[in-house]
């Protein structure tokens, strides 16, 4: 997981439709219900695919996987827009409704992430702060998950070898591996690989003194780390502490 960096202003679709959208839902609100049709035509939009794919260089934003070579990806709500849990145990509540369309609120997510891991689940560290309706404040919510157009994942989360791990047992680096599958073994073996490939091109681009294979070698690490490269996050860790780290 690495930092997302969206562009300030969101596809056009979300101030027209989107903020409409929002309107209906507060007035069903402010007249009792708590249930709510979301329209997926809107935040799922191409449009709003589009800008997500874009910023996020096709990547899901927890996992790190390229998407759309294999799968249409998802467009997933940070805050769920139905119904949340602050655990797995617990019962669901109305959820987000009036970020059902907001920018902030949009990523792309691989199905995996988004659909056997995220699902409902949003704890907070501090509950009794939380937004229970567009009449209240986000800004007091101190979400576990981490948001990665907030906060820089790296800060929280590192790896050894392909292993993620929280920094200096960083609370929500441990909530977000753990409840959203980051440490599945499926994805730890594609890591591996990926991983693997990387060391030897390590080891061939510290060869002393420096040939053309090695120089081909160091070209493609220095693409490996780019925020576009798939497992950034994790090669930029292996190559920060040159390999040595087992897990
Ligand atoms: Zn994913």
């Amino acid at each position: 997981m690495i930092r997302v960096n969206k562009p300030h202003d969101a596809p056009a679709i979300l101030n027209t439709k989107g903020k409409a959208k929002r309107r209906e839902h507060v007035a069903a609100y402010n007249r009792g219900e708590r249930t709510f049709s979301f329209d997926a035509k809107i935040y799922g939009h191409k449009t709003v695919k589009e800008a997500l794919i874009k910023a996020q260089h096709d990547k899901c934003f927890l996992c790190e996987s390229k998407i759309t070579h294999i799968s249409h990806g998802d467009v997933e709500h940070f805050r769920p827009k139905a119904a949340y849990r602050q655990s797995a145990s617990d019962t669901l509540h109305t959820g987000y409704y009036w970020l059902a369309y907001e920018w902030s609120n949009l990523f792309l997510a691989c199905q995996l992430c988004n659909q056997v891991f995220k699902k409902n689940l949003f704890p907070l560290s501090n509950p009794t702060a939380r937004a229970t309706s567009h009449k209240k404040p986000l800004s007091r919510e101190k979400p576990l998950y981490l948001d990665p157009s907030v906060d820089d994942p790296e800060q929280h989360i590192s790896f050894r070898r392909e292993v993620p791990f929280p920094i200096n047992g960083s609370e929500r680096g441990k909530a977000t591996i753990t409840d959203l599958g980051l440490t599945r073994p499926k994805l730890n073996e594609k890591r591996f690989e990926h991983y693997r490939l990387l060391q030897s091109l390590y080891d061939l681009a510290c060869m002393n003194p420096p040939t053309p294979e090695s120089d081909r070698a160091q070209a493609l690490l220095d693409r490996a780390v780019l925020d576009s490269a798939e497992y950034a996050g994790m090669s930029r860790a292996a190559i920060k502490a040159s390999f040595k780290l087992v897990a």
